[in-house]
């Protein structure tokens, strides 16, 4: 548990006019102070140029130049770091009506530097989420608008809202155990943040379009952006849940000053009544021995409980605007802040255990008590070992006797029956072992031992490196063979291609740099006799080792050319490209419609103020009514907002299957591969029987004449080597599955060694 009181910050808006209404003084050992100076009252006629003072301690004042980059390290990241630890975090933005509480939550919709904390937020934990490999996290998002005491969803994917009334209602429903849950909020999964930021993006709309002059909803309604983070460590049956909600308030002004009649009265005192509530339940929470915390007396204190003296990290950030005429309002928020400071939370890290991997568990831990009881019981099975069993055993005895190992052990369970048998048998076949050791059995004895060949300059090859090494030449000679068959059969095919085309083309000889002359040259072996880049003509040995070196890539080249997945590839990797192009046009279309409707959304929000303005001067009545010019607007940004979310959602379903085709493609090359190595190992096989055979063959020609021994071999990467070059021919194998670079290095290493020793004799 964490015990932590409220943090509170406070930000000021830049203001375009110099102001000595304010200052800071962020050199304070215990946070930082945010100072007004007001001009004392001059009701009683005097000339008074007397300044009254009122401080304000916060964790930190950011002042007007701070960026929002600073702004979200400083105050969301350690909040989102509770999160991800499994700790619930709440962020909220209090002040008056333009004092910048969205463009902190939100951000600003011109620059990509003025995203708020929302955005930076949900960067900042998917990009947690990638490289965290060690945790499997979900997300989903919910978009809360409480207006006049009635919540409304601002992601319900069912409506096309085009009035706030016309968004789904939300409920509170409250537990036996007082849990709150909301019913008729919707959760919406977000893999990724693009995702979520869609949801956002689509939220802010439809809180925009679902907003008239009547209801201003940006500025009399609260918002909260929740996550729900759900994170479990692979295999682990606890799962950690946290919430984080990110809350843009109603703005904080009083109804008297605001001076407003009528409809827009009702709502002025319903925000008035809820923020009310809120600083009530502050009140409570601040005061020492409250029992009764009135938390159901509004929907968004209710919502909010935990963030407000429960199981939550919460911060506030105060906004506040350093106007002359906005200063009454900025203290007040202070005063707020001052009250929320004094509230202590505790933050429970919210751990639980998944019901089904707990299950799983405790099965098999009754599984392993109950079998423990009966050893310690010393009950006793009635059952036989079975002869299935009995047989298992004796592989097991046996396995653990050849083993040379000392750790292994001998994997039996707790189980009596089963102990006792194997320690008889192993008695029985220790006995027996012992007696072939006497040479009293009579089992045929050991193999002599290998005798280490006569070498001075390789004392530490052991006669069974040897051997490997010898195992290990045969094999690559055998390639070598595979190999060379290819190509004799490749340049076989080259040939007769080539006097196709030579046929088809009239007997006109094709230009020899054309690919295709190059391509059937190559492959008819041509180009042995063309001189390198430096005029000089390659080696014997050089072409050969290059060659070969070529060979397996080719070999490739052909086999994948007859694959029977061919087509199938080729199919799939067109389409590929073709959902490329497709993608990136839907993306332009994407970012178009959200272009739009950040456009319509500026407009509106200019006549709006264009409104107001004319308001001033013109009866509230003629204020009241509907207006076309919004209407209209509004009206567009409906159908782009509609054009955006059906494109976004083909862009979403493309993507999908760009990646299954990419992994479709990546498992028809796996197979290929695979496909290829398998048929290569085994043109390997076959040509090592054939060479048995003939070395059967041979070994008794050498017999009858002994004089043309070792160096009489007849073609250079078949010929025998001595030990001496072997040794120094090895190469360090890395196991069974020899890569195509082991294969090439070790004839390119061979190659050296017989260049070294001379050109074999004709
Ligand atoms: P509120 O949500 O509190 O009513 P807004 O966030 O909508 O206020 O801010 C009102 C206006 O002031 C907006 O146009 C916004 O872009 C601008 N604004 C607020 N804070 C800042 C800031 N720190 N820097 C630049 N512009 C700001
Ligand atoms: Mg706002």
């Amino acid at each position: 548990m964490v015990k932590q009181s409220i943090q509170i910050f406070a930000r000021v808006k830049p203001t375009k006019k110099t102001t000595s209404v304010y200052c800071v003084d962020n050199e304070e050992p215990a946070g930082s102070l945010l100072e007004f100076l007001v001009p004392k009252d001059l009701a009683d006629g005097f000339i008074n140029n007397k300044k009254e003072s009122y401080k304000f301690r916060f964790q930190e004042v950011f002042d007007q130049t701070v960026k929002q980059e600073d702004i979200f390290e400083a105050i969301a990241k350690p909040v989102a770091d509770s999160v991800l630890s499994g700790y619930n975090g709440t962020i909220f933005a209090y002040g008056q009506t333009g004092s910048g509480k969205t463009f902190t939550i939100t951000g600003g919709a011109e620059r990509y530097s003025d995203r708020g904390i929302i955005p930076r937020t949900l960067s900042y934990l998917y990009q947690h989420f990638s490289q965290d490999s060690s945790m499997v996290y979900t997300t989903h998002i919910s978009y809360l608008e409480i207006y006049n005491e009635v919540g409304y969803d601002l992601l319900d994917p069912r409506h096309e809202a085009s009035r706030l009334e016309d968004l789904p209602k939300v409920t509170i429903m409250e537990d036996p155990d007082q849990n709150i849950h909301l019913r008729n909020l919707s959760l919406q999964q977000s893999a990724n943040e693009e995702e979520a930021l869609n949801l956002l993006f689509l939220g802010d709309t439809n809180r925009m379009i679902a907003e008239t002059p009547m209801n201003q909803a940006s500025t009399r309604s609260h918002c909260i952006f929740t996550m729900h983070v759900c994170g479990r460590e692979p295999g682990s049956v606890t799962v950690r849940r946290s919430k984080l909600h990110l809350v843009d308030l109603a703005g904080s002004e009083r109804v008297g000053k605001t001076g407003v009649c009528g409809q827009l009265l009702t709502e002025a005192k319903y925000i008035n009544l809820s923020l009310h509530y809120l600083e009530q339940v502050i009140i409570a929470l601040s005061e020492k021995n409250r029992l009764h915390i009135p938390y159901r007396n509004s929907m968004m204190t209710s919502v909010l409980r935990d963030s407000l003296g429960g199981n939550c990290m919460t911060t506030m950030i105060a906004t506040v605007s350093v106007d002359k005429r906005n200063v009454d309002e900025s203290i007040s928020t202070c005063r707020f802040a001052q009250r929320v400071a004094l509230i202590r939370n505790e933050a429970l890290l919210n751990e639980e255990m998944d019901p089904a991997l707990l299950i799983v568990r405790l099965k098999r831990e009754i599984q392993s008590l109950k079998e423990e009881l009966s050893m310690v019981t010393g009950e006793k099975r009635e059952d036989q070992l079975s002869q299935e069993e009995i047989h298992k055993m004796e592989e097991l005895v046996k396995v653990f006797l050849d083993d040379p190992d000392c750790e292994v052990t001998l994997a039996l369970g707790p189980d009596m029956r089963k102990i006792n048998y194997c320690f008889s048998l192993l008695k029985v076949m220790i006995r027996e072992r012992l007696s072939i050791g006497d040479g009293r059995g009579d089992h045929p004895s050991p193999p002599p031992p290998l005798v280490v060949p006569d070498q001075k300059d390789i004392p530490q090859l052991q006669p069974a490196d040897l051997t490997k090494l010898r195992e290990m030449l045969t094999q690559r000679d055998n390639e070598i063979s595979i190999l060379v068959s290819i190509l004799k059969k490749e340049k076989r095919r080259a040939n007769d291609a080539a006097a196709q085309l030579a046929n088809i083309s009239n007997g006109r000889p094709l230009d020899p740099q054309s690919p295709l002359r190059l391509f059937t040259a190559s492959l008819a072996g041509e180009t042995e006799t063309v001189e390198n880049d430096h005029g000089v003509p390659p080696t014997l040995y050089g072409e050969r080792a290059s060659k070969l070196s070529m060979g397996k890539q080719e070999a490739f080249e052909i086999f994948k050319r007859d694959h029977e997945d061919r087509l199938t590839i080729e199919d799939n990797k067109a389409l590929l490209k073709q959902r490329f192009s497709e993608a990136k046009a839907y993306g332009e279309e994407v970012n178009e419609a959200r272009n739009g409707v950040n456009k319509l959304k500026k407009q509106l929000e200019l006549h709006r103020m264009q409104r107001a303005a004319h308001g001033v001067t013109v009866s509230p009545a003629e204020v009241e009514e509907v207006d076309p010019v919004e209407e209209s607007i509004r009206r567009q940004m409906d159908e782009e907002k509609k054009s955006y979310k059906s494109t976004f959602g083909h862009l979403k379903t493309l993507k999908m299957e760009i990646e299954h085709l990419q992994l479709l493609l990546e498992r028809s090359k796996m197979k290929l591969q695979r496909d290829f190595q398998d048929w290569w190992s085994q043109e390997a096989a076959r040509l090592q029987v054939q060479e048995s055979e003939g070395m059967a063959r041979g070994q008794s020609s050498i017999r009858t004449n002994q004089s043309s021994e070792s160096s009489s071999s007849s073609h250079p990467m078949t010929r025998d080597l001595s030990s001496t070059e072997l040794s120094k021919s090895f190469i360090p194998l890395t196991g069974d599955q020899q890569t195509d670079a082991d294969i090439l290095g070790f004839i390119r290493a061979r190659h050296n060694l017989l260049n070294r020793t001379g050109p074999p004799q004709p």
